[in-house]
C-alpha cells in the first residue's frame, strides 16, 4: 500500500529540487560562512544570495531578512524581541499556532476572539487596543497570523495593521506567515508589517530553518546572544544548506503559486465533495471561499477524531485533527474553541491538508479511507 499523504499543513515533503540545492553545502562547501578564507566565502555567498531570493519572493530589503532555526524562533523573537526593546503589553489573536499565543499569554498579553471562520474581530481587536491605550498601557507587539494552520482562514493583514497604527500607534505589527507562502503573495502583506515570520518546512524546504523578516531596521530585541551573526540579530553559526534549500523552495512555490491553486483547489474541492456526498452529518468547518486552496477541515458527527485517525493511520492516510503538535491530545483545538465551535462538533474535527505533492490518487484514496472508517465507528 502507498501511503496517501494529506497533511501538508503539519510539514510537506521536500521539493527535489531544495534537496539538490542543499547537498552541495552538505558534502562540500562545509565552512563556516562567518570565516574569512575563500571557502568561508564561499559558504556566505550562498547565504547572501539566498537572502536576495528570500528577499525578492517577501517584498523587503535583503538586509531586512533575518535567518532563524524554524517559525517557532522566529515568532518567539518577535514576541519576545519586541517586548525587550519596549516593555509593554502584547497582543494576539485567540486562533494563534501555540509558537505566538504561548508566548503572548507567558508575558501575561492579551487575547483577542476571533469571528465564527477563524479571523481576528476587527471590532473587538480596536477595543482591545483602545482599552489597553486608555489604561496607559504601551502596546509592544501586536500579533495576527496570515493564515491559519488548522482551517485555513484568512486574515486581512493590510486592515488589521491599519487598525494597529490607529488605535495603538506606537505598537510594532507581526504576523505569522508560516502557513501562507504556498497560497498567497506575500509582497502584498509585507509592506503592512514590521515583523513576518516564516518556516522554511512548510513549502517543500527542509525543517529546522526560518525567516523573520524585521522591516526598517532592528526594532526588537535578539533572542540569541552570542557570535553576533544575522548582523547582531541572531547568533549562531547559519545553517547554509537549509538556507540555500529553503530559498530554492520559496522561490519555486513563488513561481507556481498562480498555477498551483486552482490545481489543488480542485483536488480539495472533490475531497471535500466527496467527503459530504458518501457521509451523512459531516459539516465543513469554515467555508471555501474564506479559506486557503489546500485546506480542508471538516466536524463528522458520530465519531472521535482520536478514533478516526487512528484507523485512518491503519489505512496509511496521514491526516490530523487539531495543530500536528496538539494532535493526539484529547481536549478539542483552542482554534475551534475559540470559533465558537460547539465542543462536541469539535471532537469529531478532521484536517485533511493538501500541497505542492497531492495528487488525484491521493483525494480518491482519502475519500475512501475516511468514508470507510467513518461508516465502521458509526456502526
Ligand atoms: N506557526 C504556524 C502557523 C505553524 O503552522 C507552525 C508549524 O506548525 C509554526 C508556526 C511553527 O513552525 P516550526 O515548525 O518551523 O517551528
Amino acid at each position: 500500500m502507498t501511503l496517501t499523504y494529506l497533511d501538508h499543513a503539519a510539514s510537506t515533503p521536500m521539493r527535489p529540487e531544495a534537496i539538490d540545492a542543499m547537498m552541495p553545502f552538505l558534502a562540500g562547501t562545509y565552512a563556516n560562512p562567518s570565516g574569512s578564507h575563500r571557502f568561508a566565502r564561499e559558504a556566505r555567498k550562498a547565504v547572501d544570495e539566498s537572502r536576495d531570493v528570500v528577499a525578492s519572493v517577501l517584498g523587503c530589503r535583503p538586509n531586512e531578512v533575518v535567518f532563524t532555526g524554524c517559525g517557532t524562533e522566529s515568532d518567539n523573537m518577535a514576541i519576545t524581541g519586541a517586548l525587550a526593546r519596549t516593555p509593554g503589553v502584547a497582543v494576539c489573536a485567540a486562533d494563534e499556532h501555540h509558537a505566538v499565543l504561548e508566548v503572548v499569554e507567558h508575558h501575561g498579553g492579551l487575547v483577542v476572539g476571533v469571528d465564527g471562520v477563524g479571523r481576528v474581530d476587527l471590532d473587538l481587536l480596536a477595543q482591545v487596543l483602545q482599552d489597553a491605550v486608555d489604561a496607559g498601557r504601551h502596546v509592544a507587539v501586536v500579533s495576527v497570523m496570515t493564515v491559519n494552520n488548522e482551517v485555513g482562514s484568512i486574515n486581512d493583514i493590510a486592515q488589521v495593521a491599519r487598525i494597529v497604527r490607529r488605535f495603538a500607534p506606537g505598537a510594532l505589527v507581526h504576523t505569522d506567515a508560516v502557513q501562507a507562502p504556498s497560497w498567497i503573495d506575500l509582497r502584498d502583506v509585507t509592506p503592512h508589517v514590521d515583523l513576518l515570520a516564516l518556516s522554511g518546512h512548510k513549502f517543500g524546504g527542509p525543517k529546522g530553518v526560518g525567516v523573520l523578516v524585521e522591516r526598517g531596521g532592528p526594532r526588537i530585541d535578539p533572542l540569541i546572544i552570542g557570535g553576533g551573526q544575522e548582523r547582531e540579530r541572531r547568533s549562531g553559526t547559519h545553517n547554509v544548506a537549509g538556507i540555500v534549500a529553503m530559498a530554492t523552495a520559496l522561490r519555486l512555490t513563488d513561481e507556481e503559486r498562480t498555477t498551483e491553486i486552482p490545481r489543488i483547489a480542485a483536488l480539495r474541492d472533490a475531497l471535500v465533495d466527496g467527503l459530504l456526498d458518501g457521509l451523512d452529518d459531516v459539516v465543513e468547518t469554515v467555508p471555501r471561499a474564506d479559506k486557503v486552496a489546500g485546506s480542508a477541515h471538516v466536524c463528522i458527527a458520530g465519531v472521535e477524531s482520536e478514533s478516526l485517525l487512528f484507523l485512518l493511520d491503519e489505512a496509511e492516510v496521514c491526516a490530523s485533527a487539531a495543530s500536528a503538535c496538539a494532535s493526539g491530545a484529547m481536549e478539542p483545538s483552542h482554534v475551534l474553541a475559540a470559533m465558537g465551535v460547539d465542543r462536541s462538533v469539535a471532537m469529531g474535527a478532521l484536517r485533511l491538508s493538501l500541497g505542492h505533492a497531492s495528487t488525484e490518487a491521493d483525494v480518491d484514496r482519502g475519500i475512501d479511507a475516511v468514508t470507510g472508517a467513518v461508516t465502521r465507528l458509526r456502526r
